[in-house]
């Protein structure tokens, strides 16, 4: 089990371990220290109810990120973009990240941290089928994985917290 060290920019300092006795690419991680997996909470996103892969729009968040969250698919359903949205690979996942060129990568992915959701993994277009709602996670706070090659993924950059 590696333990490890990585400065979060949201969390700070924090310190997890893997499962396995050697870095694996995407394994899975504990936090051991700095973050609390139990910020991560239930959340329901109505929008996504009948969108396959999000579990009947049942998730799982971290608690500072759920408004923003919840505020992006209310404005993507009132800007009549729903249709853009055709499967959610979900949110939280306790691993190290993976790298689309294929790498070990040996830090958490922020899914472990429930700030990451996936949509619309199979789109052939590199972001094309989510292109129209990257403006509006942009808008809550959310960067668009896009820049990183990874462009069905949306994370939380900065917290908007009330
Ligand atoms: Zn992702």
């Amino acid at each position: 089990m590696p333990e490890s060290t990585f400065v979060h920019p949201l969390f700070g300092e924090v310190r997890f371990e893997t499962r396995h006795d050697y870095w694996k690419r995407g394994d899975h991680i504990t936090f051991i220290s700095g973050f609390d997996s139990a910020d991560v909470t239930p959340i329901f996103i109505p929008q996504l109810k009948d969108i396959p892969g999000s579990n009947g729009g049942k998730l799982r968040f971290h608690k500072r990120g759920q408004q923003q969250l919840l505020d992006v698919f209310h404005e993507i359903e009132a800007q009549a973009l729903l249709r853009f949205v055709k499967t959610c690979a979900g949110t939280l996942n306790r691993r190290l990240r993976k790298p689309t060129s294929g790498a070990l990568s040996k830090l958490p992915s922020n899914h472990a941290f429930g700030i990451a959701i996936d949509m619309n993994e199979d789109d052939p277009g590199f972001g094309d089928s989510v292109a129209p709602v990257a403006p509006i996670f942009q808008k809550y706070g959310f960067m668009w994985g896009k820049s990183f090659n990874d462009p069905m993924h949306f994370e939380i950059e900065k917290f908007r917290e009330a």
